[in-house]
């Protein structure tokens, strides 16, 4: 199947297809700014920025290209506004503690968003320089905002004490960010990647989760795919409590942590990609190149048959992951696919 493009490949990937090929894609935005000469200016600059994300991907050998993290809801409802410490927000964290709250939040005007302004740059200069690539912006969805704008452990005691508050700010935001997703793959960025820590298993209970994230994650995730996005959600921490849930959410896609890859495969390899969970900080970063190739193959083994599957490590990928480290991981996917001979 030689002839598909390196897109074509990840997307039928993405949909559960076989075509040979084992896609390897570490979420690496801050790895590739770390490693880049600029640094920290790539933040504010998109030209930086996606020369950054290129050369990473070019010299350790992975796919795709990240546009970067996309939280600019959070920063124009809540910038300007009073946070827990009582300082003058800018990120728009912890700026709405009580209900009376809700009334001071900014309207949303999607013109003066300049975060948006600046993903959407990014995505242009990356299509532009690789257009083979599949592009991955980073958001928030609903109940994220809603944590961010409340404050973790805010949002967390008001899940208990004050329901109708969680629902009514995270009903408040959901349109807005809608609006951003849908700009966001009118510009060109193949895949979203919904990172979502605040409200798996290490943080929240299942009940909580069904009644307060759920819903909304299923309505948000569809006017993704509506818009003609492809989906990748991020389990973040331990979601072992949950799967059955979050598999039925419309993910293309689960980016999945501290799990049982092969278990899961079995149960939800029919309706659902995986993409898997080299421990970041103790294999990526910490271990030596021989144990970084052991635990891909081993995860590539567990899930790959078939289809439908990503090696990844299982969450961001530090800043200082070893050079051989990595390319130890492209060459684990190499070899399983040699050992599949083509069944993947
Ligand atoms: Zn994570």
């Amino acid at each position: 199947m030689s002839e598909l493009s390196k897109r074509e490949k990840i997307f039928l990937t993405l949909s559960r297809k076989q075509t040979g090929y084992i896609p390897v894609i570490p979420s690496a935005t801050s790895f590739a700014i770390t490693n880049s000469p600029y640094g920290a200016e790539c933040r504010k600059d998109s030209q930086k920025f996606a020369e950054a994300m290129v050369s990473a991907r070019r010299y350790f050998g992975y796919d795709a290209l990240w546009a970067g993290l996309f939280q600019g809801v959070t920063s124009c409802m809540g910038q300007g506004l009073e946070d827990k410490n009582g300082k003058i927000s800018q990120s728009g964290d912890g700026t709405i503690q009580k209900p009376e709250d809700l009334k001071k939040l900014r309207p949303f005007n999607i013109e003066k968003c300049v975060q948006l302004h600046f993903i959407k740059e990014n995505i242009r200069l990356l299509k532009q320089e690789e257009p083979e690539e599949p592009i991955i912006a980073i958001m928030d969805n609903p109940s994220m905002v809603a944590s961010a704008l409340m404050d973790g452990g805010n949002y967390y005691y008001h899940l208990v004490h004050n329901p109708a508050f969680v629902h009514e700010l995270t009903e408040m935001v959901f349109e807005p960010l809608t609006l951003c997703a849908q700009e966001i793959i009118a510009a060109g960025a193949d895949i979203l990647w919904l990172p979502l820590p605040t409200i798996g298993g290490t943080c929240i209970s299942r009940q909580h989760y069904q009644e307060f994230c759920m819903p909304y994650n299923k309505r948000f995730n569809q006017k993704i795919i509506q818009a003609g996005g492809k989906l990748i959600i991020h389990t973040c921490g331990n979601w072992n409590d949950r799967f059955d849930l979050v598999t039925t959410e419309g993910a293309h896609c689960l980016h999945i942590a501290e799990a049982d890859l092969g278990m899961l495969k079995k149960t939800y390899g029919n309706t659902t990609a995986l993409m898997s969970q080299i421990p970041s900080v103790f294999t990526m970063m910490l271990a030596d190149p021989k144990q970084v190739f052991a635990q891909s193959l081993a995860d590539c083994l567990a899930a790959a048959e078939g289809g439908g599957f990503i090696l990844s490590p299982d969450c961001g990928m530090p800043g200082k992951t070893p050079a051989e480290n990595i390319k130890a991981m492209v060459a684990a996917a190499k070899e399983a696919e040699r050992i599949l001979a083509g069944k993947c």
